[in-house]
């Protein structure tokens, strides 16, 4: 199958072929001509599926090619994409731009943390395709500067994610102020009862595909348990980035506290490091990003909330330095490499504490995940399980461990010979494949 054969027009096919891209990806190729048919449709399909462009590129197509009606109608937006974080308007909106080069249509996307101004000035001018996270969204129609009365066609993009996010308010409420008659499209990973509430009665008849099997982590993703005292994490963290040379390394913490506590420390080892959470501004994580896509940062530590939605081609290594308390977020995290076709490593530091959570999300995967030690960094034995208390968003935790080695008795061994990782059993890629685990 190629692009080609999906009805799609020359303008649009030659952005995607300028992108490199020949195949469709199979969300693309089932969800593109049903979009153009004009059908609703409830798509499972997770980020990491190139479901962006499964949308992007029939709704460019249908806007471009129907009549935009009377010139009445010439400043109302007729596209509107709604989306749960700032980092995804970014890159949505990245995606229409790039798809619709050779188009005439206009796009804005519109979200909190940046200031009103600029979006209400392109809002005025006028733009056929919105892209948005809704709080920001309903603050333009409070101010009138959004007009959302001839939408043709809505996206709800990574619709559960919106609602763990607290948005379903926000979003019955833009949902009120749309035409009744318009095309919908509904993207999640899940359909929870609350996803099928919110759109009763909003999708008609609608088409149904679906990707990838819920919470099915990425066949491309080669995953690892490296078990570590939690205190020796940041060493071996240190000592597997400079024996690997690795590049490109996403990062996860929970607490945006040890996001930028890990960051400094990588930082101070001689590894460009930047930290991405939400206590940034908007501005502070755009450069984050913008660097670690360009390579001009190696590690990248996020946390979960900050770190959703993020689409960086090929990335390929993933690092837990501390599991998730929620097990489908691990998902979510590895989900971040081997996208799209590329394959990609996820390693999870374990120490003592985690170990029910990693049960946790062996049971998710219903598979074990290949363990691991580094020599030089195998655990004490006599250090005990402690509660990890700092939960999502929550303070530092303390950083003594109890009854054990006080941190510093035992010598950071970042150059020790032979601390090269443990022999790697089996293959490290498990294969290639569109499907992502990321939500
Ligand atoms: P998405 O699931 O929309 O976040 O897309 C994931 C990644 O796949 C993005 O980096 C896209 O640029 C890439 N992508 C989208 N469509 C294709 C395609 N047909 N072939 C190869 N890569 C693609």
């Amino acid at each position: 199958m190629h692009f080609t054969d999906l009805g799609l027009c020359a303008e649009i096919l030659r952005s995607i072929s300028e992108q490199g891209y020949d195949t469709p990806t199979p969300i693309q190729a089932q969800a593109i001509p049903l979009v153009l048919e004009g059908r609703d449709l409830m798509a499972a399909a997770q980020t990491g599926t190139g479901k962006t462009a499964g949308f992007t590129l029939p709704i460019l197509q249908l806007l471009s090619t129907r009549d935009a009606g009377l010139s009445l109608k010439r400043f109302k937006s007729r596209a509107l994409i709604l989306v749960p974080t700032r980092e995804l308007a970014v890159q949505v909106h990245d995606s229409v731009r790039t798809y619709g080069k050779h188009l005439g249509l206009k796009a804005a996307a519109i979200y909190g943390g940046v200031g009103m101004a600029p979006q209400t000035r392109s809002l005025r001018a006028g733009v056929d395709i919105i892209v948005a996270t809704p709080g920001r969204l309903l603050d333009h129609i409070e101010q009138r500067s959004a007009d959302l009365s001839g939408i043709e066609i809505l996206v709800l993009d990574e619709a559960d994610r919106m609602l763990d996010m607290g948005f379903i308010r926000d979003i019955r409420k833009v949902i009120a102020l749309l035409p009744k008659q318009k095309q919908t499209l509904l993207f999640s990973a899940t359909f929870s009862d609350e996803i099928r509430g919110l759109v009763a009665g909003l999708l008609k008849n609608p088409a149904s595909v679906e990707v990838a099997r819920r919470n099915a982590p990425a066949e491309a993703v080669a995953q690892s348990v490296y078990h570590v005292d939690r205190e020796r994490k940041r060493d071996l963290l240190i000592q597997l980035i400079d024996n690997h040379g690795w590049h490109q390394v996403l990062v996860f913490t929970r607490t945006k506290h040890g996001a930028d506590a890990l960051s400094e420390r990588l930082g101070k080892a001689g590894i460009k490091a930047a930290a991405l959470h939400g206590n940034k501004s908007q501005g502070q994580r755009q450069r984050a990003l913008d660097d670690f896509k360009r390579l001009k940062v190696t590690v990248l530590v996020a946390t979960d909330i900050a770190a959703r939605g993020i689409d960086i081609d090929e990335l390929p290594h993933v690092v837990n330095y501390e599991l998730p308390h929620v097990a489908e977020d691990y998902v979510h995290r590895i989900g971040r490499t081997g996208r799209a076709g590329s394959s990609g490593e996820a390693i999870s530091l374990v120490c003592v504490d985690e170990h029910r959570l990693l049960r946790d999300i062996e049971r998710l995967l219903k598979k074990d995940i290949e363990k691991r030690t580094v020599e030089g960094f195998e655990p004490d034995p006599r250090i005990r399980p402690e509660p990890i208390q700092n939960g999502r968003g929550g303070g530092a935790r303390s950083s003594q461990p109890r009854g054990a080695a006080p941190s510093g008795q035992r010598k950071p061994q970042r150059a020790a010979p032979g601390g090269k990782p443990a022999a790697r059993s089996g293959g490290q890629r498990q294969g290639a494949g569109y499907y992502s685990g990321a939500r």
